[in-house]
């Protein structure tokens, strides 16, 4: 599932080539994508609009249009949003089309069919999507270690789990979530009321920081986004546990071991995270 560095490149890959495009038509081809309003009233309010800039809130995107209008949209588990130009056949997953005009096509595929679209017009309060619900962001500075004790600190839920809470950090999923703890030295099945307030600490300042990194390492240019779709943002080799597990550890050499914790496969260094 893209996490917030993913959902970053996508914003960042995608707002050049859409500012200043029009829409000129959509075409629909599964409406269940489509969360508010009706799919026809989607289309009707979205035709002819202006992209303006975009924004992100944790695994929330926003395309803004010149009138004030917005699109949120959550590519869930297997959503990809990308630019194609007309000629290439689209997909069997394609499930909504926007016709742009310059030519070009902003193809929203998703093999899954999680992913949800939203259209608010101007001043329009956000009550569906569940953007508005969310914690604050991993760079804001309310992220400190005092904050993470105070809302996880006597809990008996893991420690990974908390990381993924939305309502309390955004953006944060099972890749990313796992990374962060390697990095901290903790097992992420430990209960988080077992963590110390050194350890809150140094997880706290690696949120931002190890977020900010992925950020900077998942950059693709327009080209290789579009060759690949997205696809293979997490095959990034700066990722040192998540999908590596039966590998070595880079930092001891011990085999990294796969465990599940919460439902989500997680994977983990025995040596530099023990299991309490
Ligand atoms: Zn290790």
């Amino acid at each position: 599932m893209p996490e917030l560095p993913e959902v970053e490149t996508i914003r960042r890959v995608l707002t050049p080539q859409l500012t200043g495009r029009s829409i000129t038509g959509i075409k629909v081809n599964c409406a269940q994508v489509i969360a508010h309003p009706s799919a026809a009233q989607f289309c009707t309010d979205l035709s002819g609009q202006t992209f303006s800039g975009s924004g992100r809130r944790g695994k929330f995107m926003f395309l803004f249009l010149e009138n004030g209008d917005r699109i949120i949209l959550h590519l869930r588990m297997t959503g990809s949003l990308f630019i194609s130009p007309p000629k290439y056949p689209a997909a069997k997953h394609t499930h909504l089309i926007f016709l742009l005009n310059d030519g070009n096509e902003l193809r929203f595929e998703d093999t899954r069919r999680f992913g949800r679209f939203w259209f608010l017009q101007k001043g329009e309060e956000d009550i569906y999507s569940g953007a508005q619900r969310l914690g604050p962001e991993p760079f804001d500075k309310r992220i400190t270690g005092a904050y993470l004790k105070e809302k996880f600190g006597d809990r008996r839920r893991a420690v990974k789990d908390c990381l993924m809470d939305q309502s309390m950090i955004a953006g944060i999923g099972n890749i990313y979530s796992d990374e962060i703890l390697f990095e901290a030295g903790i097992y992420p099945g430990r209960p988080a009321k077992t963590v110390s307030e050194e350890e809150w600490n140094r997880i706290a300042k690696l949120i931002p920081e190890r977020m900010a990194f992925f950020v900077e390492k998942n950059a693709v240019s327009p080209e290789e986004y579009f060759r690949t779709k997205g696809e293979e943002y997490q095959n990034t080799p700066y990722l040192k546990v998540y999908g590596h597990a039966g590998e070595r550890c880079r930092s001891c050499g011990s085999v990294l071991r796969r465990t599940v914790i919460c439902g989500r496969g997680s994977v983990y260094c025995p040596e530099c995270q023990p299991e309490p």
